[in-house]
């Protein structure tokens, strides 16, 4: 038999239940996650949620899903550069295939995959700096030339240990030579070892 359902408020039993669409949009590239859920009103105060707590494990849930097909999103987008999955693998020390189990549902990521892949994405540069074992020099360094060269947004990640960046003036050829971080073929910069 059903539990009654009694407003949480003011403890009426003269509920009505209504159910709901609800929709978890994601910030990129039009990702949605769709779930029916059940929405309760007290008809005596006016209050309305979830008062049977039914919808949480289910929102819960539909979370991870969007959470999963972002990563999947943005692990085909860095794919579509030249930069491989082994050597971001490497460089950020994650076991060999799981950009592809990724990208393919043979694995979930967990929160923290989910979030290393945005940041990546965002900051394609941080692969050098991990290249680099995060040494703190070449990391100051890293920051400054991206910083001077106005090099950090719309990277295009691109192959040989490095990434092209261009803009409406020109194009970057960005790329680090051993220690040194190289612009147009120049060395710009020297990480103190
Ligand atoms: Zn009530």
């Amino acid at each position: 038999m059903d539990r009654k359902i009694i407003c949480p408020v003011c403890g009426s039993e003269n509920i009505t239940k209504k159910k709901n669409i609800r929709v978890l949009k994601s910030n990129y590239n039009d990702i949605t996650v769709t779930r029916n859920i059940i929405e309760y009103k007290c008809n005596n105060c006016g209050e309305t949620g979830d008062f049977n707590n039914e919808n949480r494990l289910l929102l819960t849930k539909a979370g991870y899903e969007l959470k999963t097909k972002e990563t999947q999103y943005l692990i085909k987008k860095i794919e579509k550069s030249k930069l491989s999955f082994a050597g971001i693998e490497r460089s950020l020390e994650l076991p060999q295939r799981t950009l592809t189990k990724w990208k393919n549902g043979l694995s979930k990521p967990t929160a923290a995959g989910h979030a290393l892949i945005r940041i990546i994405n965002a900051f394609p540069w941080l692969i050098y700096a991990a290249d680099e074992k995060y040494e703190e020099n070449f990391c100051k360094i890293l920051v400054h030339s991206i910083d001077k060269y106005n090099l950090f947004t719309e990277a295009m990640l691109c192959g040989g240990g490095g990434f092209t960046i261009e803009d409406e003036n020109s194009i970057f050829s960005f790329y680090t030579k051993n220690t040194t971080i190289m612009v147009e073929n120049k060395p710009i910069a020297f990480a103190s070892i």
